[in-house]
Order: structure tokens, then C-alpha cells, then sequence
């Protein structure tokens, strides 16, 4: 018998270790761990995310013969009837059981790449093996490393940290960059507000990424790598930390991968939390050990990158998507999405919706799907007024938007933006000026200062916007922010600076009336 818990950041910050704890002790006290008798032995097992992390602690009891029966809102409290009436005695505890609607945000996600995530303890590398973990980079290393690109060029695999370049094309120009010494960089900076999904992919399966990023590693030739990943993530720094010395220890790193004559090695390296380093070249000149700003391109990272070597980044959930491209197969992978978007794409679905959590949804699912159908719709009676897609550098989709298929095709022509994957959900109570100076200041705060457009230009908008929303507008103020905000896009210097209007572009487009308001109604 085994004793699931979820101990991601959500299920430690709702009580998870005294739950863990309260189970641990009740076994013992109970003289029902090493009984000798298979079926009569209790343990627990920590895991990560599940995904519904409004309901934790979340934690599934597994009885030989039987499915998981999961139990919502764990406390330590709670668990002395867990064992008594379920355990012991075999009748599940009805009133605390997940019921219909915990079921219901699984029933359209397809979750591929968060399988194991909350079924895997992410800090055992025999548990990950035990999950079939490291067969797609076995598989990998018996495959010429031109077959491993175009297995996942032929996948359509498109980068997942927000741009969408295909992956495998993005690795071409690495490999064929000259140079004996090439690097690898996982970019795991996620720094958007709403945005949790690369924190929960390490924290629930490390050995997930540093697999995905082995087989990049052979297929493009890279020898070192870094995984980058923000110092505020201590949980997912402490779980990747013991999985890379356990994979060194078992051969999976090192001068001579698995006997391959391959070699790789990799290291974490702490980011301070600066959310432009999420910029690849500010991330290069981050792992530097320079300020993280970004550089002018060219020359670009895949010809001349991290110490002037050819490098290629990805993030962590394009690294993720790979053991499950290698073991399925590319013609498997595609046959999932759409025609330009392939695959699924992990969500962070948070604000006003019913279930909040991390979801995995095949491409071209529809915004209203997403919201009202995994997300269970708005809480209180709401109404739904707007979903921010792609954090601070996407947009604001609308009611007349909610058919809208998200792929990264689709958003941009509406207007937003596949970002990294962080969904807000607002109901009709939100002021979206208030929601755009929020992402704004944001961005301005976040402006690594290099460029005047950015540095002045947000700075300028700002202003704007604080002096709409404290009844001191002037007319004419809706239209200097969009002709600022079409300057700063064009002429500023990284994503960053391109993007940082687009929330205030989208709620003046969507919502001139709330602007108007502001401006007019208080004169
Ligand atoms: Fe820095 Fe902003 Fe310019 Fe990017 S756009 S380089 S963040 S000032």
C-alpha cells in the first residue's frame, strides 16, 4: 500500500510535510510499515505537482487490486480517519474523496509530458528508471545524432519558452556552427506573474529535463551545459541539485555517457531573478558572470553564444517534450495539435477560475475549453470579462475571443500570445486599466535599462497610466500610450521592450470604454 503526497511548492506551502509526517507516524504507531506481508505494508512517497494545486494537499492512496483513490484538502488532522476507515478498514472516507469536478479538469488534458509528474518521487532516480526514465536517451544513443534532429524536426516540435521556433531547425544551426566545444543551456528563468509551469516540471521530474537535455546534447554536440534557473525556485533548485549528482553517479553525465564514448556535463546555475534573463543573450551574459542585459544580434547564441562558443538554449519544457518525442515516436508526436502547432503545451491556469493549477492541453484546444471546461469557469456567479495569455509581453482575449484555438498561430492574430504559458483569468470585477498598469509596472521594473525606448518609453507609459487610474487623465491620453506603445515595439532592443505594451495595446483595443471612463467620467 502506497501513500502518495504532494510535496511541490503548492502541496509543501498547504501543509504537505505535516501531512506526510501525521501518515508517516500513524503507520508506525499502527505497526504497518515492514509487516512482511506485501499487502499489509504502508509507505509514503513524495511527489510533485499533480496539477490541481487549489486542492492541496492532495494525496492518492494506492491498494494492490484497486485504483488511486485521491483525497482533496488533506491535513495532518485528517489522517488518522484516512487510515482508520480507508486503510485499515477499506471503506473510502466519502465526504473528504475527490469527487466528479476533480475528475473533470483531467478529462481534456492530455498529459504526455506531466505523466510522471506527481506520480514520480523527484528525488529518486530509481523510481524515475522505474517510470521507463532515461529509455529515450538510451534509444537516442543508439540513432546517429542527425537522426535524433530529424526525428524532432519531423515532430514540428516548436520552442515552448514563447518564441516557437521549431526546435529542431534551431538546433541545425548550433551544430553546424564550427567548433569544438558547444553548449547546451536550459533556460528555466521563468520570472512572468501567473507563470509556474517550468518551476513545477523540475520540481515533480528533474531527471525529465536533464534527459531532454542529454538528447539535445547528442543530437547537436554539445559537450557542457547549464541549467539556469532562477534562486527564488529553492525547491526545484534543491530536487535538480540531487538529481544531477545522482545522475552522474549512475553514468548518465559525465566524460563517457552510459559507455556511449558521449560526453556531457552539466551544471545549475543560480539566476538572482532578474526576469530579463530570460532573454537568451542576457542569460549568457548572466552564466558570464556580467550584469544580465541582453546583446545586440548577430551574431547569435547558436554561432556565437556562452564565452563566444556556439550555444543553444531552450526551456525547460521544450527540454521535457523530448524523451516523450523519442520514445513515441515524431509521426505520433504530430498526429497531436494542430497544423502548425504540434503537440500539447503546459499551461499555468490561475485568477479567476474554479481549478486552478498546471495543465497539459493538446494544441488547438479552444480558449473556452480551457477556461470553462478544465479551468471548471469563474467562481461566484461571475461573469467572465478577459484571460491574459502569455504574461506581461501578451494580451488580454476577450468573450468574443473564447473560440479563439490556442496555437501559436491563432493567438498572435488575436492579438495575444503563446508566451511561456501563464493563463489569468479576470471576471467582470476587474478594471483591465488597472490590469494593464499592473503588467506595466511589471515590465518597467523588470527594463534592464540598456535602450531608451524601453528604459524612458515604459517609464512614460507608466506615468500615464497612474495618472488615469488616479482621476487625473487628460484627453489625448489614449492616444499617446498607443503611439508610444508603437514605438517602443518597434524600436526597442529585446523581447522584453518589443512586448511590454501589448497589454495596453489589447485592453485599449477591447476596452477603450474603461479607459474612457477613467479619463472622462470623473471630470
Ligand atoms: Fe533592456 Fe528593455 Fe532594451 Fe531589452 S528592451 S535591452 S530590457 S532596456
Amino acid at each position: 500500500i502506497e501513500v502518495h503526497v504532494c510535496m511541490g511548492t503548492a502541496g509543501v506551502a498547504s501543509g504537505g510535510d505535516a501531512v506526510m509526517a501525521a501518515l508517516t507516524g500513524e503507520f508506525e504507531k499502527r505497526g504497518l510499515t515492514n509487516t512482511g506481508v506485501k499487502e499489509r505494508n504502508c509507505k509514503t512517497k513524495q511527489t510533485g505537482c499533480r496539477g490541481l494545486c487549489a486542492r492541496d494537499v492532495l494525496i492518492d492512496v494506492y491498494i494492490p487490486g484497486q485504483g488511486p483513490i485521491t483525497y482533496e484538502h488533506v491535513t495532518a488532522e485528517m489522517v488518522p480517519t484516512i487510515v482508520e476507515e480507508h486503510i485499515v478498514g477499506g471503506e473510502i472516507v466519502a465526504k473528504w474523496a475527490a469527487k466528479k469536478d476533480y475528475f473533470e479538469f483531467y478529462d481534456k488534458q492530455k498529459r504526455y509530458v506531466l505523466n510522471d509528474c506527481g506520480k514520480v518521487d523527484p528525488d529518486s532516480l530509481e523510481d524515475y528508471i522505474a517510470h521507463g526514465g532515461y529509455d529515450a536517451l538510451k534509444k537516442s544513443l543508439k540513432m546517429t545524432s542527425e537522426e535524433v534532429i530529424d526525428e524532432v524536426k519531423k515532430s514540428g516540435l516548436r520552442g515552448r519558452g514563447g518564441g516557437g521556433f521549431p526546435t529542431g531547425l534551431k538546433w541545425t544551426f548550433c551544430r553546424n556552427s564550427p567548433g569544438d566545444l558547444k553548449y547546451l543551456i536550459c533556460n528555466a528563468d521563468e520570472g512572468d506573474p501567473g507563470a509556474f509551469m517550468d518551476r513545477s516540471i523540475i520540481e515533480g521530474n528533474p531527471h525529465a529535463v536533464i534527459e531532454g537535455m542529454l538528447i539535445a546534447a547528442y543530437a547537436i554536440g554539445c559537450k557542457e551545459g547549464y541549467i539556469y534557473c532562477r534562486a527564488e525556485y529553492p525547491l526545484a533548485i534543491k530536487r535538480v541539485k540531487k538529481a544531477l549528482v545522482d545522475a552522474e553517479k549512475a553514468g548518465y553525465l559525465g566524460d563517457n555517457v552510459l559507455g556511449s564514448g558521449f560526453e556531457f556535463h552539466l551544471k545549475l546555475k543560480e539566476g538572482a531573478g532578474a526576469f530579463v534573463c530570460g532573454e537568451e543573450t542576457a542569460l549568457i551574459a548572466s552564466i558570464e558572470g556580467e550584469r544580465g542585459m541582453p546583446r545586440s544580434r548577430p551574431p547569435f547564441p547558436a554561432v556565437k553564444g556562452l564565452w563566444q562558443k556556439p550555444s543553444n538554449v531552450n526551456n525547460v519544457e521544450t527540454f521535457a517534450n523530448l524523451p516523450v518525442i523519442i520514445l513515441n515516436g515524431a509521426e505520433w508526436y504530430a498526429n497531436i495539435g494542430t497544423e502548425k502547432s504540434k503537440g500539447t503545451k503546459i499551461f499555468a491556469l490561475s485568477g479567476k477560475v474554479k481549478s486552478t493549477g498546471l495543465i497539459e492541453v493538446p494544441m488547438g484546444i479552444s480558449v473556452r475549453e480551457l477556461i470553462f471546461e478544465v479551468g471548471g469557469g469563474i467562481p461566484k456567479k461571475r461573469k467572465f470579462k478577459a484571460v491574459q495569455l502569455g504574461g506581461p509581453s501578451g494580451g488580454c482575449l476577450t468573450e468574443a475571443h473564447l473560440d479563439t484555438r490556442i496555437d501559436y498561430d491563432s493567438l498572435i492574430a488575436a492579438g495575444a500570445m503563446m508566451g511561456s504559458g501563464g493563463v489569468v483569468v479576470l471576471d467582470e470585477t476587474n478594471c483591465m486599466v488597472n490590469v494593464a498598469q499592473f503588467f506595466l509596472t511589471f515590465t518597467q521594473r523588470e527594463s534592464c535599462g540598456k535602450c531608451i525606448p524601453c528604459r524612458v518609453g515604459t517609464k512614460t507609459m507608466l506615468d500615464i497610466l497612474d495618472r488615469i487610474t488616479s482621476g487625473k487623465g487628460r484627453e489625448g491620453d489614449i492616444e499617446r500610450l498607443e503611439s508610444l506603445a508603437t514605438d517602443i515595439k518597434i524600436s526597442s532592443l529585446c523581447g522584453l521592450g518589443q512586448t511590454a505594451p501589448n497589454p495596453i495595446l489589447t485592453t485599449i483595443r477591447y476596452f477603450r470604454d474603461e479607459y474612457e471612463a477613467h479619463i472622462f467620467k470623473q471630470k
